[in-house]
């Protein structure tokens, strides 16, 4: 039987007591249905929200309020809050790592894992190579630039090396950090970062951290650390047929009006290398100012052997870019390719140039161009990808 309700026969209380049951029932249907309702429209509310996540995120920092207007509004709004004086030890303001606060918390190693970038990431099992991200490097600049002036051997050059540490966690390589005396008694530091290759013959990429007072250094040499950290990224993916040496280093800028105080990082780094090191130095290349100026350009000294300037402009050239050769002038390099040169190894810095507000407190992120920084990055990061044991400069031997 499936008929319900009032049978022919009940007494008035039967009908009564049925009645009831139905208003009962009734009732919690309808209590019911309004539960699913709510279910699903959450379910909606959760979805909404998450799109709206993936869709900030696919944007990049340039999209979430962030673009150079942004930017420059917000370093106008901080700057007397910010360290103004050459050495935040020295002058007592050394907070620490006001960049690494929530504001940015995709910059932790955790972060990185949880929202990886679909464009970066290649297909399980492809032979894909990694594409350099001009938005993460970008947002390295900026967390640079937020701890900021960072002269050697001061506690903020301290708080960067820190920082630039604990991003290249998340990448799986070996790490370092080698300390050493400056002139001046102050102590400053470099980043070491190995990433094995197929070959014991390694490429160093070399990018200063510290910035000449009152620079926040966002294109130098924030642009560069930048840049580094994202090839880090790639390589921890995807390995290159050279074993690479990523050397973030301490101390570049000059520390007082020595002409020759500076590039102490570097100077360190190749007095320090084994003589098993220095065999196996393939080549170095100086990722300094890369995120301004007309002339896109590789230097050297003119000094020691040039087949590492020769690659980047035939790596330039296969990929239609207008990279020229620029000798330093007069007796000195102007960044860290001079110690490796002198050395004898093959020794490159490219750059962007020239940029007026370099070692001003206008050096900051909000007049860096993405695409500059994506040009340079992806050409040292694709000249990696492409040496293999063929290479005329003997990278196997
Ligand atoms: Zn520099």
């Amino acid at each position: 039987m499936t008929q319900r309700g009032p049978q022919p026969g009940q007494s008035p209380e039967q009908r009564a007591k049925e009645l009831k049951r139905r208003h009962v029932e009734t009732r919690r249907r309808q209590a019911r249905r309004r539960r699913k309702w709510l279910a699903a429209a959450l379910a909606a509310l959760v979805l909404a929200v998450a799109a709206g996540v993936v869709v900030a995120r696919a944007l990049g920092p340039w999209g979430a309020g962030r673009g150079p207007a942004a930017i420059a509004a917000t370093r106008a709004a901080s700057s007397s809050s910010a360290p103004s004086a050459g050495d935040a030890s020295a002058g007592g303001s050394a907070s620490p790592l006001p960049g690494l606060a929530p504001t940015t918390p995709l910059s932790t190693p955790a972060g990185e894992a949880a929202t990886p970038t679909p464009e970066s990431t290649p297909e399980p099992g492809s032979a894909a190579q990694p594409s350099f991200v001009v938005s993460r490097a970008l947002r390295d600049v900026r967390t640079l630039e937020d701890i900021g002036v960072r002269t050697a051997g001061s506690s903020a050059e301290k708080a960067g090396a820190t920082f630039i540490a604990r991003r290249l966690r998340a990448t799986g390589a070996k790490r370092v950090i080698r300390t050493f005396k400056l002139p001046n008694g102050k102590t400053s530091r470099n980043v070491v970062a190995r990433f094995p290759g197929a070959t014991k013959r390694t490429i160093i990429l070399g990018a200063h951290m510290d910035t000449k007072a009152p620079s926040p250094g966002a294109n130098d040499n924030g642009s560069g650390c930048g840049a580094l950290l994202e090839i880090a990224r790639c390589l921890g993916e995807r390995s290159a047929y050279p074993t690479v040496e990523l050397v973030f280093f301490g101390g570049e800028e000059m520390i007082d009006g020595n002409p020759d105080h500076h590039h102490f990082g570097s100077r360190y780094h190749v007095e320090a290398m084994s003589a098993v090191a220095r065999k196996n130095a393939a080549g170095m290349i100086s990722v300094d100012m890369i995120g301004y100026g007309p002339d896109f350009v590789v230097r050297s000294m003119g000094k020691g052997p040039q087949s590492m300037v020769d690659l980047l402009l035939r790596q330039a050239k296969k990929r239609g870019l207008p990279l020229t050769y620029l000798r330093d002038p007069g007796a000195s390099g102007w960044s860290d390719h001079e110690a490796f040169e002198l050395a004898g190894i093959p020794a490159a810095w490219i750059e962007w140039r020239d940029d007026p507000v370099y070692h001003t407190s206008a050096d900051t992120s909000g007049h860096l161009s993405a695409a500059k920084v994506q040009t340079a990055g992806q050409l040292v990061l694709g000249a990696l990808y492409d040496m293999d044991a063929g290479d005329p400069w003997r990278l196997a031997q």
